[in-house]
């Protein structure tokens, strides 16, 4: 395929007054074409600009011309990778637990009375258990007096410096998977491929998980997260969960039922997984996602 580049003017207001305007800009493009969203993005980033507000891209085409110098997708590529699963009505997350019942509270239909003709709002209504979709295990999921939701600290969970080990075919993941790794204070994101049976009944038998003596060596090594892309971070098999008593009852927190860990390099990126502050509760559906910036 011939290099695309594409030509448009464009029109920036700032914030605080004032503007600016450019006529026949030329920019080297990956592909066929680019959405005026990610031009509006990438020129006010490449001009370093400040207080933007409405930017207008006008006059847009496309012509067939070498390109001069590295493309607009190389350099504004995706830098948030979303690590979690979507949770629906009616989901199985685990065998033997209740599926999320979501619903309205005000349906759309119902709220016409309250407001003007065009004017609707949905509030939705959720009977979930709370190890639902991708969620975190803080200490009170195991313990009667450790820290619950609302105790936990950001620092805990957000922005952590994180490092992915690769554990795919195998079911008992050992300590030798971790040694020789920089993981003091990092997130330890445990790769196993087992995310891909997800929503489907081999996702509950024989899943992989991690050897007592394993979170027994990333407990002395001061590790700050686990993170699996399995059914458990335990071996369900026996009646004792000893990586669960290991971990959370030296703080440090689990986040189970990951995804898309292939899509992360091994180390240099930062992970979070944030619940919401509740209190009485232990465990919570999380958005988890690494931010690769400063990586690529
Ligand atoms: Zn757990």
């Amino acid at each position: 395929m011939p290099d695309k580049r594409v030509v448009f003017d464009f029109d920036i207001a700032f914030t605080n007054g004032g503007g600016i305007q450019g006529q026949d800009f030329r920019l080297d493009i990956d592909g066929e074409n680019i959405s005026d969203k990610e031009l509006a993005d990438y020129i006010v980033q490449d001009m370093q600009l400040l207080m933007v507000g409405e930017v207008k891209i006008l006059n847009k085409y496309y012509i067939e011309e070498k390109h001069k110098r590295a493309t607009i997708a190389t350099a504004v590529d995706e830098q948030l990778v979303d690590l979690s699963h979507t949770v629906f009505d009616g989901l199985v997350t685990y065998k033997g637990l209740p599926a999320p019942v979501i619903c309205d509270y005000l349906s759309r239909e119902k709220s016409k009375e309250f407001y003007e003709e065009g004017t609707t709002f949905q509030i939705g209504k959720i009977e979930m258990v709370t190890n639902t979709g991708t969620y975190l295990d803080c200490p009170f999921h195991r313990f009667e007096h450790g820290k619950d939701l609302s105790q936990i600290t950001l620092e805990q969970c957000a922005e952590l410096d994180a490092i992915t080990i690769n554990a795919t075919g195998t079911t008992a993941i050992g300590k030798e998977y971790f040694t020789g790794k920089e993981i003091r204070n990092k997130a330890v994101l445990v790769y196993t491929g087992w995310a891909k049976h997800w929503n489907t009944p081999d996702y509950f038998e024989g899943h992989p998980y991690l050897t007592e003596e394993a979170a027994i060596y990333l407990k002395e090594c001061g590790v700050k997260l686990v993170g699996i892309d399995s059914h458990n971070i335990d071996n369900t098999t026996g009646k004792t969960r000893p990586v669960h008593t290991t971990l959370l009852g030296a703080e440090i927190l689990i986040v189970e039922h990951l995804c898309n860990l292939d899509l992360l390099p091994e180390s240099g990126y930062k992970f979070s997984a944030v619940p919401p502050k509740i209190e009485g509760a232990g465990t919570f559906p999380v958005r988890a996602y690494a931010n690769l910036k400063g990586f690529l």
